[in-house]
């Protein structure tokens, strides 16, 4: 039986885990899991799985909740209460599914209780990659992607000598707005915005996925999961998402993992890996896709993705300051106070007026995160 703990158990990450879980009750006990402020979910997962832990960050949710559990499972609220859920005794492998940065302290706490991670959230490794990576393999521990494309990656390394690849290729669906002009983009609203072809995801990950910033994400994640320069990390338009990715060798062989797109595959590799279970996703039929489609991704168009490339490549505290400018961006478009094509600008004019320093502790990266917000609050 393998204990987890769930790190975001109310989004979409968190709930498709939890399906994981359900079909394999007899291999995965569910001992912690988190959310902000979804007690309704929360009460119905602690009622299902009973864990023994449930973190909510949101104070006054946490205190609401309390008063409607009768059961064992004890409510603790608060960062000190996620960081419970991730150091929890007798839990093997964390699965990092809340959305942003705030999901940094609780990662870097939970590999210091020798956790593995099963890493979701790649703001995470985007603004820490570097503390994150290195405290991993001081404490041993195998930091696992759950992450469609480097979940991908991750298999298609398998059985292979690493100084044998010369690039991986990042596949992108493109998102809603695939081929559209600069021009078309002038009009988009949330709602819009919030429709992805292929998957169905939290709000945060959707607006990134249709700005390519999510793309970008991903690129700086890679660097950090698999030790890549940005030479060797190639973006491929794929509209389908069925090749999640691919990495190429020396000798120009290109290995690819393929399936239906289901978060529930990477997911559960993830939590038994080494093993394969038996699928609980669709079964790709061939005979049924016709045809897969590649093409460049269009970073005139869509800035985002430039400017992650540009941030990893200065690297130090830049990485941290694309991420906090993106996630206060997105929030403000979501909240309809900002354009679609005001999201880039913001993240790109912020980034010209910082001087990137270097991250050795925590504190570098928050004071990063802090100057940004001063910065995008003064605009
Ligand atoms: P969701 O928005 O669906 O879920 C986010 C989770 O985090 C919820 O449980 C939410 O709780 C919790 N949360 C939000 N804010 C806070 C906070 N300030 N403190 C503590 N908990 C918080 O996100 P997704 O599941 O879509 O994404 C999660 C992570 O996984 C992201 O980093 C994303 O990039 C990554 N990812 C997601 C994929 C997907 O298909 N969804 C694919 C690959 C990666 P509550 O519900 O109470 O608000
Ligand atoms: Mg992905």
């Amino acid at each position: 039986m393998k204990n987890i703990s769930i790190l975001g158990s109310t989004g979409s990450i968190g709930t498709q885990t939890l399906e994981i879980a359900r079909a394999f009750p007899d291999k995965i006990h569910v001992s912690a899991i988190s959310g902000n402020h979804n007690i309704d979910l929360l009460e119905k997962q602690i009622d299902e799985f009973k864990p023994e832990l449930c973190a909510v960050m949101d104070k006054s949710s946490a205190e609401r909740l309390r008063k409607r559990i009768s059961g064992p499972t004890k409510i603790v609220s608060g960062m000190q209460g996620l960081e419970e859920a991730a150091t929890i005794n007798g839990v093997e492998i964390v699965v990092t599914a809340v959305s942003g940065m705030i999901g940094l302290i609780p990662t870097l706490e939970a590999i210091k209780s020798k956790k593995t991670i099963a890493l979701a959230n790649k703001e995470t490794l985007v603004a820490g990659g570097n503390l994150v990576m290195s405290l991993a393999r001081k404490y041993n521990v195998d930091i696992l992607p759950v992450d469609s494309e480097h979940g991908a990656i991750f298999q298609c390394l398998l059985g292979n000598k690493r100084q044998e690849l010369s690039k991986i290729i990042l596949t992108a669906s493109g998102g809603p707005f695939f081929a559209k002009t600069r021009e078309e983009l002038l009009a988009i609203t949330p709602e819009m915005a919030l429709k992805h072809p292929n998957w169905e995801m939290g709000k945060k990950i959707s607006i990134d996925s249709a700005t390519l910033m999510n793309k970008g994400l991903e690129v700086i994640e890679a660097k950090w999961l698999f030790n890549l320069e940005a030479e060797n990390i190639e973006v491929v338009i794929h509209p389908q998402s069925i090749i999640h990715s691919a990495v190429e060798f020396i000798d120009h062989s290109i290995i690819a993992q393929l399936s239906c797109p289901d978060m529930k595959l990477p997911i559960q590799y993830a939590l038994f890996y080494p093993e394969r279970m038996p699928g609980t996703t669709q079964k790709l039929d061939l005979f049924k896709v016709h045809s897969l489609t590649f093409e460049k991704p269009d970073t005139q168009t869509f800035r985002c993705l430039k400017l992650a490339f540009d941030a990893m490549i200065v690297g130090g505290s830049m990485p941290v300051v694309l991420n906090k400018a993106n996630e206060m961006a997105v929030d403000m478009f979501l909240n309809k106070e900002i354009s679609f094509l005001a999201i880039p600008k913001m993240i790109e004019n912020t980034m010209l007026r910082h001087q990137a320093s270097p991250i050795n502790s925590v504190a570098d990266i928050l004071e990063a995160a802090a100057w940004t917000e001063r910065e995008i609050k003064r605009a």
